[in-house]
């Protein structure tokens, strides 16, 4: 028994025999919902990271081809104005007659009208105006309200003439309309000679922008813009969504090292990140746009990115939730496990210790706590307390012929008669040592008590164990010596213990009067 206890003892009540398997079971399956669950979020998280850019890309590519195709549209047009003999012709000799007086030159000069007015009403020009090689207007569609041509026009000229080719001038806002305005500077020649230019207005609010504002899904952040480099920073050719104020010639100066317009204009092309004008943290895409200085940006917030990123992702909490039930649970049950061992490793040391671990009958201390309680009672109620000290007889020799193990079991047979004959709840067998046993008897005269030794002594003949070495019966017996604590004997002043060793010291010598007198009997 106490090995057992021992054996128990050195064993972690945590990990037990029945514990460990439910615990690996329960611990692995949470550890492989945890795993499964970071791994479906890291796969769920560059799948929509790889959307995201996607998306972003897709729309940079779309609006691109969009910008691209109404680039060329614009250089068509200029490109037509340019090649047509007609227009060329009427133009060289209009110039040519306004130059003397006496010619008529009003057929020539509603030919050129008619042109422009063809262009700005056709082909969707707010203005188209003809100028002289040195830049000065001479006409246009409709009422004389010339505008001077700007500086940029100025250059744009020049550069056509030297190009031989239409110039574009980039998307401005300024005095000379009141409106953001891209232009175009189409060289004429009449037999290789520069006679004139045409200088096309278009206004880019309804043209241009829209191209830009084309999104596949809602997006509160998304945003595309046009940029080109000027000198050291991007000049910004479209309006900015949360900006709308903000001037086209806004810039992003070089210290925004990490605007993505800065750098877009600096080499940067694909996806990547950035801080834009607000501030904000941006996922951004940048991509030149074919045969023209602008680059476009398209952009999202990081956080609304990250928005769209935990949209689908409420089915990895759940794995990752479970795994960490499974654990809890797993630490719940061993934890139960444990308080459930303890209670009875309590309750099995607490009869170990009040047990004799050969007959299962109380022990010295259970006799000595038994006594104290029977005593207090018995002397409150004024009964009187006996109690039977048992020997076996000539046990000694017992062993000594057929050896101690069967001197035990010998041992054991006799406890069993003795609890078999004391019947009474209350009172107490017990082994007090070797061969020799107490029965504490409470509310039990000494007569009483006597006839339950004698009891005790014929069953035990009765039993008929053999015992061949026995000087009397050949088989076993018992001697008992009785004594009894009556209340009027109970002294003021001792205590319980002393009390006890009386009763015993009383019941010890009446057995030894017993075994004098014969044994096998009640003294
Ligand atoms: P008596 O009739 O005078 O009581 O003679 P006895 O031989 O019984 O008395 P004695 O005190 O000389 O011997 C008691 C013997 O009991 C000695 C010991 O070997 C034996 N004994 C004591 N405890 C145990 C035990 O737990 N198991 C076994 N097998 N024998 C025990
Ligand atoms: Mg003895
Ligand atoms: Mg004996």
């Amino acid at each position: 028994m106490l090995n057992a206890v021992n054996t128990r003892m050195a064993q972690h009540p945590f990990l037990s025999r029945r514990t460990i398997p439910a615990l690996i079971v329960i611990l692995a399956s949470g550890v492989l919902m945890i795993l499964g669950g970071i791994m479906a979020y890291q796969d769920n998280q560059t799948r929509q990271q790889h959307m995201i850019a996607n998306e972003l890309q897709l729309v940079n590519q779309l609006q691109i081809q969009g910008i691209e195709a109404w680039r060329r549209a614009r250089i068509v047009d200029a490109n037509a104005v340019m090649m047509d003999p007609l227009f060329s012709d009427a133009v060289a000799q209009w110039r040519l007659a306004s130059q003397t007086p006496a010619d008529d030159a009003s057929a020539l000069q509603a030919a050129i009208q008619d042109k422009l007015r063809f262009l700005s009403e056709q082909a969707g020009y707010s203005e188209a105006y003809l100028l002289s090689p040195s830049g000065d207007m001479l006409l246009t569609a409709g009422q004389r309200n010339y505008p001077p041509l700007p500086p940029v026009g100025q250059q744009a000229l020049r550069q056509a003439i030297q190009d031989a080719r239409p110039i574009a001038i980039d998307p401005q806002t300024g005095p000379a309309f009141a409106y953001p305005w891209f232009g175009m500077i189409a060289p004429v020649y009449e037999n290789n000679t520069i006679v004139a230019a045409v200088w096309l207005v278009m206004d880019v609010r309804n043209s241009l922008f829209p191209l830009l504002e084309t999104w596949p899904s809602p997006s509160n952040t998304a945003e595309s813009t046009l940029v080109m480099q000027e000198h050291d920073s991007a000049r910004i050719l479209s309006p900015l969504r949360h900006q709308p104020q903000a001037k086209l010639n806004f810039r992003a100066s070089q210290a925004l090292v990490q605007s993505p317009m800065v750098q877009a204009i600096h080499g940067m092309r694909g996806l990547f990140t950035g801080i834009d004008y607000r501030q904000h943290s941006v996922l951004a895409v940048a991509a030149p746009v074919a045969e023209s200085p602008w680059y476009l940006i398209s952009k999202i917030d990081t956080e609304e990115a990250w928005d769209a990123r935990w949209r689908g992702t409420w089915h990895i909490a759940v794995p990752i939730i479970g795994g960490l039930l499974c654990i809890l649970l797993a630490l719940g049950y061993t934890q139960h496990q444990a308080w459930r061992y303890e209670r009875r490793l309590k309750a099995l040391l607490e009869q170990q210790v009040r047990h004799d671990t050969l007959t299962q009958l109380a022990n010295r201390l259970a006799l000595d706590e038994r006594f104290e309680q029977n005593w207090r009672q018995t002397a409150y109620q004024r009964q009187p307390l006996s109690a039977l000290m048992v020997d076996v007889d000539h046990f000694k020799a017992y062993n000594d012929y057929f050896g101690h193990i069967a001197g035990d079991q010998c041992l054991k047979q006799v406890a069993g008669i003795l609890t078999s004959v004391v019947r009474r709840s209350t009172d107490m067998v017990s082994r007090y040592g070797g061969e020799e046993f107490v029965i504490l008897l409470p509310n039990t005269s000494l007569a009483e008590a006597h006839i339950l030794a004698q009891d005790i002594c014929q069953t035990v003949f009765d039993a008929a164990i053999p015992h061949p070495f026995s000087q009397h019966e050949k088989r076993v017996t018992v001697s008992i010596g009785i004594a009894c604590l009556t209340p009027e004997e109970r002294p003021a002043k001792r205590n319980a213990n002393d009390m006890r060793k009386a009763l015993l010291e009383r019941a010890d010598a009446a057995l030894y009067a017993a075994k004098s007198a014969g044994r096998n009997q009640a003294q």
